[in-house]
Formats: structure tokens, sequence, C-alpha cells
């Protein structure tokens, strides 16, 4: 008889029992249907075997390898006679055997079905297979096998990475994205919570990158980004995180630099780092870099405003003259966009010349004539025109520009008056306004006898008007500033009188020579009776103190008479001139004063 099997590799063990029957009835009775059942047996074998999973049958509980299929041996380097002496534990790494083996131990159903998702088996080289796993549980006589179908997922895991590092990274640069960063960034601020640590993010903005980009095109640009990532990524270490954030926008965190000495340091090595120029198809491109830095917590708690205050601070380091790096500070952000436009202008304002200096005439209108002049800054703006002092002195003071604003302002002021002078022009008292901060600054008196000395002015014919508010501002250091001025004998008014806090005490304390009491009053003194009296009682008080006064903002003949009647002299305002530029002031000094108060 033929034989009615084919051997097979594979399941050669099961037909040798099969066949080994051999009684007459039993082929005749069950022969068709043994054949049949094994038919079905190889027809599942070979499914098995051709599939590209690796199909493992587990005998619990003792976790041996009861089955396996050819992908499973080819998987994980083992023969199928290896793999039928092993157990799964053997098979799979470590971490994943746990979650594996919890299952087995604590599942209760017979027909029970779980995928695990990353797990992975462990070839007989040690190294390991991403898989996904499949577990069915079922009973065959007295035992309990799970049915394991682990599916390769190592491509995919490829992919998922691969999208997650396009997702994550910059094309260009490879580095990471401002998507990363700000992951990083979350991930870092809640260690430091933990841990009650400081760090700090620094946003850098490569200078004139564009003009680069515009004149060798956009190729010299790109070349000349990856190099600066390149550079950069060398100062970047451990827990440090480094990304582009889009154009020439690179931010750092520093997950251990804080302090001002640190951070100092480190951006000198950026700048050291920076400092070689970058070669492109022979041309040297020289880069320089803005800085701006935030330090967790005080400069912000979320990422959102690490980011933003780290960016405004940067933002103020180019308005300097570039390669330069800020410390954020809360006034930053207290500023809209126009206002750093102007500020970014008013720094070169001085060296581009837009300030000029208006005149007002000092009126004795007794003597009728022309005592003095309040020198008053004026910038003429390129863009918005000339502008009065209330538009950009605040922010002069703010930044501290003002020192070299006012540093300026006197000189040129100082200059003018001995220009008069040289004109055969009576001799004027020239009024200069000090800012707070100029007050506020000790090096003051030095540069007053500075440019006293080099104009050739007197210090008598000049006097410095500083506000109440400044004089009070703290009384001790006033009274020392006051009086080191004074030494050079010039003479010292108290600005905008009336509108401030200091009292007939104070007042005394101070060596002053003279009140100017501001226009607000003037403004509705024929109608408004406080007013009145307080014009009265200020130019009583000052009778009684010995000082001068000069009463601003007159405007009317009304104005003039009743100011006259409280036995004030001198007057400041549009009734007889606004503040003019030197040469029409010039002309003003010609005109018959007692002619325009008729
Ligand atoms: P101030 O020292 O009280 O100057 C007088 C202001 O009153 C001037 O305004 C002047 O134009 C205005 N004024 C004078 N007479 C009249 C009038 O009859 N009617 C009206 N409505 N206004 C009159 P300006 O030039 O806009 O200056 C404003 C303030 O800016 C000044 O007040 C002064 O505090 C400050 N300032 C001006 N120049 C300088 C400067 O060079 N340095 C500093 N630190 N501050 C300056
Ligand atoms: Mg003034
Ligand atoms: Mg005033």
């Amino acid at each position: 008889m033929n034989k009615p099997y084919r051997k097979t590799e594979n399941n050669g063990s099961l037909r040798t029992k099969l066949i080994g029957l051999g009684e007459k009835s039993f082929q005749k009775n069950y022969y068709p249907e043994l054949q049949r059942k094994v038919d079905e047996l190889e027809r599942f074998r070979t499914l098995l075997d051709y599939s590209n999973d690796a199909i493992l049958i587990v005998k619990l509980p003792t976790g041996n390898l009861n089955d396996v299929n050819q992908s499973a041996c080819y998987q994980l380097g083992y023969s199928r006679e290896e793999l039928v002496q092993m157990t799964f534990a053997d098979i799979m790494s470590p971490s994943s055997y746990a979650a594996v083996a919890s299952i087995f131990n604590n599942h209760n159903d017979k027909q029970y079905c779980k995928q695990l998702l990353n797990v992975s088996l462990k070839r007989r080289d040690g190294t390991e297979i991403p898989v996904e796993i499949t577990l069915c549980f079922k009973q065959f006589v007295n035992n309990i096998y799970a049915l394991v179908v682990a599916r390769d997922i190592t491509e995919r895991k490829q992919a998922e990475e691969k999208i997650r590092f396009l997702a994550y990274h910059d094309y260009l640069t490879n580095l990471p994205n401002r998507l990363y960063f700000t992951d990083r960034l979350k991930e870092t601020i809640k260690k430091a919570e933990k841990d009650r640590k400081d760090f700090s993010v620094l946003f850098l903005d490569l200078d004139r990158f564009k003009r680069i980009n515009d004149t060798l095109g956009h190729n010299a640009g790109d070349e000349l980004l990856k190099a600066v990532a390149q550079r950069l990524l060398t100062l970047v270490k451990g827990k440090d995180v480094l990304a582009r954030m889009g154009g020439d926008e690179f931010s750092i965190i520093l997950a251990d630099k804080y302090t001002k000495k640190d951070l100092f340091s480190f951006m000198n090595q950026i700048y050291n780092i920076l400092h070689d120029p970058f070669i492109y198809e022979g041309y040297e491109l020289s880069i320089n870099v803005s800085i701006g830095v935030a330090i967790y917590p005080e400069d912000g708690l979320s990422a959102d405003s690490l980011l933003k205050n780290a960016d405004s601070a940067m933002y103020m380091a180019k308005e300097q003259v570039g390669n330069a790096y800020s410390f954020y500070h809360k006034s930053i952000n207290s500023k809209n966009l126009k206002q750093l436009s102007l500020e970014s202008s008013l720094r070169f304002a001085l060296e581009r010349q837009e300030f000029s200096l208006y005149y007002q005439p000092i009126i004795s209108v007794e003597k009728g004539i022309v005592v003095g002049t309040e020198c008053l800054i004026r910038w003429n703006h390129p863009e918005h025109g000339l502008l009065n002092p209330s538009a950009f002195i605040p922010v002069a003071e703010e930044t501290g520009l003002i020192i070299n604003m006012g540093d300026w302002v006197l000189k040129n002021a100082c200059m003018q008056n001995i220009l008069w002078q040289g004109n055969s022009i009576p001799e004027l008292h020239l009024a200069v306004n000090l800012s707070n901060r100029q007050f506020y600054n000790p090096n003051l008196p030095d540069r007053v006898a500075e440019i006293l000395k080099v104009t050739g002015m007197k210090g008598h014919h000049l006097s410095l008007e500083i506000t109440e508010n400044t004089a009070m501002y703290n009384e001790d250091f006033a009274a020392d500033m006051l009086s080191r001025l004074k030494q050079l004998g010039v003479k010292i008014y108290l600005d905008d009188f009336g509108t401030g806090y200091s009292s007939l005490s104070h007042l005394k304390q101070f060596s002053i020579d003279g009140l100017k009491i501001d226009r607000t009053f003037i403004n509705d003194i024929s109608t408004n009776n406080d007013s009145k009296a307080i014009v009265k009682a200020a130019i009583a008080l000052a009778k009684n103190l010995k000082l001068e006064v000069i009463v601003e903002g007159v405007e009317t003949k009304d104005q003039l008479k009743l100011l006259q009647s409280y036995g004030c002299d001198k007057m400041q305002g549009y009734l007889f001139s606004k503040p003019i530029p030197h040469n029409e002031f010039h002309l003003f000094l010609q005109k018959d004063i007692k002619g325009l108060l008729k």
C-alpha cells in the first residue's frame, strides 16, 4: 500500500504515531476520519509556519514552550527542538516578562484574551525585538495553555521614531525644534519645582542674519545656520537643551546655571565660539548674536512666560549696539511695542543729531526785559516729527539714556548762551531741567563743573530746575547733592511748584534759590479761588523764605495783571513767547517787551 502520507519535516512525529496504530478495523472505521484530521492539522501547521508572526504555545503554569512556529525559530535564533526545551521567560526581556507573568498568574478565565503593546522578545544573541503580543488562554484536557502571537513591530517603531524625530527636530540643523524645547522646558520646570532649584533660559538671535541671506542667498544663510548650530552644540552639556526656534533664533535651557557669574561666563563662551568668521564659498562671514536671559523662578513660572521673557530681554539686548545680552527685568513687558521702537530710535537720536533745544524767555515784567531763558528739549523724530519731551523723557529716564541726553542738553545750552553773550546780548540767565535720574547720579556735580569749564559758562548764570518730587525722593541725598551743586555757583529752582508734596519745613532745609509755580494754577487763576489762594500763598511763602518766584504758563493779560498784583515779577508763558529755536530767540531778544505788555 502506498504510504498515505507524505512525511514532512514538521509533522513527522505525529504521523508516525497515527500510522503506528495500524489495526485493520481501526483503519477501516477511523482511517478516513483520521486522515481528514491529519490533513487539517497539516494545513494549520503550514499556515502557522508561513505566518510572519512568531506563534508560541505555552503550557501553564510552568511557562514551558510547548510548540512554536517557524517564524518564532527564525526570529529568536533557536531551532524548534531548542525552543521546546525552554520557557517563555527565557525568550522575553525581563521587564516585558514581568507584564506577561502577571497575566499568566492572574487570569482565571480560560477563554481570556489580551493584547500587550510595547513588549520585547529576547533573541539568542541577547538583542531585543519590539513586539506586540496577543495572548489567548485555552484549556486542553487538564492543562491550560497560553497561545501567544508575537508581531515584530521594529519597522513600525522605526517609522514612529522617525515621525517623532521629524516632529521634534528642525530639518535644517537637526537640532530640537520649538515643540521639543517647550516640552523639555516644562519637564525642567517640574523638576526644578520639586527640587527647589533655579535654572535659566537663554534666547539667542543672530544679528544682521537677514542681510547675509539677502546678499549671498538662502544657501549661504542655511549653511551659516548649520555651522552656528554645530558650534553652539559644543557648549551644551548633560541636561542642557539647545534648540532652533525658527529663523535665526536659538534657545538654550541651562539646567544648572542661574547665577549672574555663571551666566556671564557661559555667554562669553558663546561670543568666543562665534567669534571666528564662518567661511562660505570663499566669503568670510562674521556673525554677532544678541542674547536675552530669563531665570526660573523669578522671571517666570511657566514655559510660556520664561520663553516670552527671555525673548523680550533679547529684544532689549538688540536695541543696544548688537552682540549684547540683557537680563529680563519686570519693566520690559510693561512697555508696548511702540514704546520699544521709540526706545530703539531714541538710542540713536543723539548720534544722529535729532535733538534740538528750544528756548522760552523768562521776563521781568517790571523792568520789561528778558532776564533769562528756559532751555527745553525737542526731538525731531524721523517718522513722528517734532516731539515734545513728555513723549520721550519718561522712556529716556527709564532706560538711563537721560544721562547722556541731559549731558548733551547742558553742554549745548551753555554753548548757546556763551554764543549769545558773544553777540553783545546782555548776560542771560539760563535754566536747564534735570530729571530724577540725572539728579541722583553722584557724578552730576563733576559733569556740571566740567561743562562749565569747557564752555566757559559762569556758574551763577546757570540755574538747574528739579521738581518737588525729585527733591523729596531721598531728602538726605538731595540735600547733599544740592549743596554740592551750589558750590559750583549754580542756582537751584524747584520746578512745578504746588504739584508735589513739599512742605514749608522741608523747603527750608534745601539750599534752593527759587520756586517756579506750576502753570496748572495759572490756567484757571482768574476763575478758581483755590488756585488764586495757592498762588498767593506760594508767593508770600517764597518772599518769606527769600526765594525768587517765577510763574509759568502765563497766557493772558488778565493773568499777568493778577499775578502782578500778588507781587510777582518774573513770568514765563505763551503771552510772551512759546519755546522757540535759538535763531528765533535771538530775534525775540530784540523785541520791545514793554510794548508787548501794553
Ligand atoms: P517745565 O520745565 O515745567 O517746562 C515748562 C513747560 O511748560 C514746557 O513744556 C513749556 O513749553 C510749557 N509752557 C510754557 N509756557 C506755557 C504756556 O503759556 N502755556 C502752556 N500751555 N504751556 C506752556 P515742554 O517744553 O513740553 O516741556 C515739558 C517738560 O519736559 C518740562 O516742564 C520739563 O520738566 C521737561 N523737560 C523739557 N526739556 C527737558 C530737558 O532738557 N531735560 C529734562 N530732564 N526735562 C526736560
Ligand atoms: Mg522747567
Ligand atoms: Mg515747570
